[in-house]
């Protein structure tokens, strides 16, 4: 569906009457955890057949008012994006990459046959939520403002098409560092039984769905003592797609790095394009390759594979030191992060807190 405002949002702005107070608050961004503490406004923009997108506000964050036959509580036409805003070193506020999680959020849109939302509008909504509330960033080293935009069927009807009302909405959520001491490696569990994602299906989306069906995998691994559940291609179950929530790396001995291609089952990770780029100019063979669950083993008993990572917004880059599944289990390198890991880490890292150089163009500055 195509973009249905020709000109720009103009956003009202209503300041929350009540709004957190300042001693709660400031214990509550001294160790906010993730996703249990939230700012005080969000900001919401209606889409109705017709007439596309109105009513964008900048209001207080409220419960909303849903009629039981909201479509999006029975068909889940659902779709979000996870960013984060950061301190930079000077105190500036900046996003990484917004415009990538707008253009994503469209691509999502057009497999869920939900409307286009422009690509300024979604990072003007951001950006507002942020200023409104800049006191929320965590005072933790490490932290940042965790954004969740998402969008859903609005509309009060329980036949099968797409919605004809939608509603758009960003909150923010101070969030501590993911990794409080170090980085440490986390144990994975391969699904056998079940998929994340098959061809022609949703699992280029960011939806909702896709999550929920992880959800019983991710139960699993958990029960066996493993952090997260990595998913093998729905066709032949041979091929490593990526975890619930994160897309994966594998660095060998020969200076190579290889990630699985985005084929329509993997969901395009604006952490893993970041990287992909980063260690091309590191001067690494970097592939984008199918890679097998056997090969994998065999690499890592060989020894040629040295390092294996996990990467997206929320914990950054995650080293995987092993990995079990029904045929038995095996530990990549030493068990812990590899020199390849903690450099691409330490590099976006430093970009992003404006540490570093932004050659790129990656950050945006909010003030
Ligand atoms: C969001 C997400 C990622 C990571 O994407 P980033 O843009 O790097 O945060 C990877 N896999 C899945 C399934 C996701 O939903």
């Amino acid at each position: 569906m195509s973009d249905t405002a020709d000109r720009p949002i103009d956003f009202s702005r209503i300041p929350h009457p009540a709004p957190v107070p300042g001693a709660s608050r400031d214990q509550a961004i001294a160790d906010p955890g993730f996703g249990k503490v939230f700012t005080d406004h969000m900001v919401s923009i209606d889409w109705t057949e017709g007439r596309g997108w109105h009513s964008a506000t900048l209001g207080p964050r409220q419960p909303l008012s849903l009629d039981p036959a909201t479509a999006v509580l029975h068909y889940a036409q659902e779709i979000f994006e996870g960013m984060k805003a950061y301190k930079l070193d000077d105190g500036t506020m900046a996003l990484f990459r917004p415009e990538q999680n707008a253009r994503r959020f469209n691509a999502s849109a057009d497999r869920l046959a939900m409307p286009h939302l422009p690509e300024e509008a979604f990072v003007e909504a951001v950006r507002q939520l942020v200023l409104a509330d800049k006191d929320w960033f965590p005072t933790v080293e490490g932290g940042s403002l965790y954004l969740r935009p998402f969008m859903f069927a609005s509309e009060a009807f329980l036949g099968v098409r797409p919605a004809k009302q939608y509603k758009f909405l960003v909150i923010a959520s101070p969030a501590g560092n993911y990794f409080k001491s170090g980085v440490p490696a986390v144990s994975i569990w391969v699904s056998g039984d079940y998929t994340r994602a098959a061809p022609g299906g949703t699992g280029a989306a960011k939806c909702g769905g896709n999550y929920a069906a992880s959800l019983v995998p991710q139960a699993n691994a958990t029960a066996r003592g493993h952090d997260q559940v990595v998913f093998l291609d729905a066709v032949e179950r041979k091929w490593v797609e990526e975890l619930g929530g994160m897309n994966l790396f594998f660095a060998f001995d020969d200076g190579s790095l290889i990630t699985p291609p985005l084929t329509g089952t993997i969901l395009p990770g604006i952490t893993r394009e970041s990287l992909l780029q980063l260690a091309r100019e590191e001067g690494l063979q970097v592939r984008e390759e199918r890679y097998s669950i056997d090969q994998w083993r065999a690499d890592a008993e060989s020894g040629r594979l040295l390092e294996t990572f996990a990467c997206g917004t929320a914990a950054v880059v995650t080293p995987v030191g092993r990995v079990a599944g029904h045929d038995g289990e095996f530990t990549i390198g030493s068990g812990g992060a590899g020199q390849v890991t903690t450099r691409l880490r330490e590099r976006l890292v430093a970009i992003q807190r404006g540490i570093a150089e932004d050659k790129h163009g990656w950050v945006m500055r909010l003030d």
